[in-house]
């Protein structure tokens, strides 16, 4: 059994004393959730002060980025290290920063290979433009850019990667792939894929989000499909109420 995951972005928003407020609400509607695990990813300048709201809480942290190395000359970035005292998770590869930032699935790679090296858990994002969707290019692209993230990844840290897939014309646009169609990518180019480098244990132990325009009107949808566990949340995160209806049709929807 896998255990459902949530997971809000918040991208470039929030002040530090916005995140406190979001954070705070966040912990109180959500402390009766036990069921699934829970985390939000504030931008780097306020996840300090976002872990000190969420500290024992069932609400985790996770950045949204960081680079592989510890240290070093490399201005602007964060490090695993640096990530690492204050939060569990790291979102990595998320289409915004290959679209933006010249990310790619080597780059992806390396954090990956940072992020399990100092015990983070990795969110990796994959997932395909609206072209190669249209084009019927999904499973093979998805399939490669799994194929990438996961090179020289042994079996035991495999397991402790969680997915998003997230497909890029979905994201921020209130379009969202069809439940059925997103399971069935999942299925193909993520899991399968994953049985042919692994076996069909580990393929069936990682946890895949989907990632979209998740609002609470459509959650339940999709967490009820056999291959998502859950959700990447991006601008239905950013609200109290909206997050919390998120999580809380999620629940409903996997007690029926
Ligand atoms: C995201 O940022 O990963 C995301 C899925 O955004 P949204 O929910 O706004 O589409």
């Amino acid at each position: 059994m896998r255990r459902p995951f949530i997971a809000g972005n918040w991208k470039m928003y929030k002040t530090v004393g916005e995140a406190i407020d979001l954070a705070a609400g966040l912990k109180e509607s959500l402390a009766a959730v036990s069921t699934m695990d829970l985390a939000v990813c504030p931008p780097s300048t306020a996840v300090s002060a976002v872990a000190n709201v969420l500290a024992k809480s069932n609400i985790g942290v996770g950045v949204q980025n960081m680079y592989w190395e510890e240290n070093g000359a490399f201005t602007g970035e964060i490090s695993p290290l640096m990530v690492k005292e204050l939060a569990a998770y790291v979102i990595i590869g998320h289409s915004e920063r290959r679209q933006f930032f010249g990310e790619t699935d080597d780059t992806v790679n390396r954090k990956l290979k940072a992020g399990l090296a100092h015990g983070l858990t990795p969110i990796v994002c994959i997932g395909e433009s609206l072209a190669q969707n249209e084009a019927g290019e999904t499973v093979a692209f998805v399939g490669a850019q799994i194929r990438g993230a996961f090179a020289g990844i042994s079996e035991e840290n495999a397991r402790k990667v969680v997915l998003a897939y997230e497909p890029i014309w979905a994201i921020g646009t209130g379009r969202t792939a069809m439940p059925e169609d997103a399971d069935r990518i999942i299925r193909e180019a993520i899991r399968d894929v994953l049985r042919e480098l692994y076996n069909n244990a580990t393929a069936e132990s990682i946890r895949v989000q989907y990632g979209g325009s998740v609002k609470p009107n459509n959650m339940a949808s999709f967490i009820v499909m056999p291959e998502i566990d859950g959700a990447l949340v991006g601008g239905a995160s950013l609200d109290v109420a909206s997050f919390t209806a998120i999580v809380t049709h999620a629940v409903e929807a996997l007690s029926r």
